[in-house]
């Protein structure tokens, strides 16, 4: 298997890691495509924070659980604010964000449970989703961050709300959702002067006076500083920005367009 696929089941189309493929889980990242909404949300848009037909998101996200094998009304969402707060969830918490974008878990970007049933859900379109899995402890987490959660360190909080709940660090695996790559993301000053002095690197200065930014890069770096070992990440092959046949990507749409989602659920142990 390659470290991501591309997997089309039921005229739905969805990404698969190979260190979260295991009997103890599901999960998947959306493609664009196999949904009912109409342009600029066409078609697979999964989030209810845009101004899409409301109708149309819930057929879409049925039709995405369909194709996964998990239950709609069993994911949970956080609100999504670009921070860096974790929230613990159980399966008490399960339908926050399925109905309505405002029912979702307040000022939250990041979601980890130990519990069975209960389905993370994180949206981008550009930004990273990041998920996580520890095999041994049995816990799972999943993320939102774009260049405000990477810099204020979404990717660590994550690691961090783990190990509290018993996880050891180097046992965590990680893969990246596609976000805006390097080829792509042209960034101005301010962004420049929030990104720490040890993740330099990430910003590739060119001789024009164009700055481009490398969000996946400090993703990774962040995660290691973290803990995290090198052989348990796995970053995406996908600029969203460069496949926009594929993937929405809120640069390169002008900023209206749908969202992709991740999910990620513990199985019932039999
Ligand atoms: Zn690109």
């Amino acid at each position: 298997m390659e470290k991501e696929t591309i997997i089309h089941r039921q005229g739905v189309s969805f990404l698969s890691y190979r260190n979260l493929t295991d009997k103890s889980i599901l999960h998947g990242f959306s493609l664009r495509h196999g949904g009912q909404s109409r342009t600029p949300y066409d078609t697979l848009n999964l989030g209810l924070h845009v101004a899409d037909n409301q109708c149309a998101v819930l057929e879409n996200r049925r039709r995405f659980a369909e194709a996964i094998g998990y239950a709609p009304e069993a994911v949970v969402t956080g609100q999504q604010v670009h921070g860096h707060r974790v929230t613990v969830v159980t399966a008490r918490t399960k339908g926050r964000g399925h109905l309505q974008a405002a029912d979702a878990i307040p000022g939250t970007d990041g979601l980890v449970t130990v519990e069975p049933e209960i389905v993370l859900m994180a949206h981008s379109a550009d930004c990273t989703v990041l998920f996580f899995y520890d095999p041994v402890h049995v816990c799972i987490g999943l993320a939102h961050a774009g260049w405000r959660g990477a810099v204020a360190g979404m990717g660590p909080a994550m690691i961090d709300a783990m190990a509290v709940q018993g996880c050891l660090r180097e046992n965590i695996r990680v893969a990246l959702s596609p976000t805006i790559g390097p080829c792509c993301y042209r960034v101005g000053v301010e962004l420049t002067e929030c990104v720490p002095h040890k993740y330099q690197q990430t910003l590739n200065r060119r001789k024009d006076g164009e700055i481009f930014f490398n969000l996946p890069e400090l993703q990774q770096l962040s995660l290691l500083d973290a803990g995290v070992s090198k052989a348990n990440i796995i970053t995406s092959r996908y600029c969203t920005h460069c496949h926009t046949d594929l993937f929405f990507s809120h640069r390169a749409a002008g900023g209206v367009t749908g969202r992709m989602a991740g999910v990620i659920s513990l199985q019932k142990q039999e």
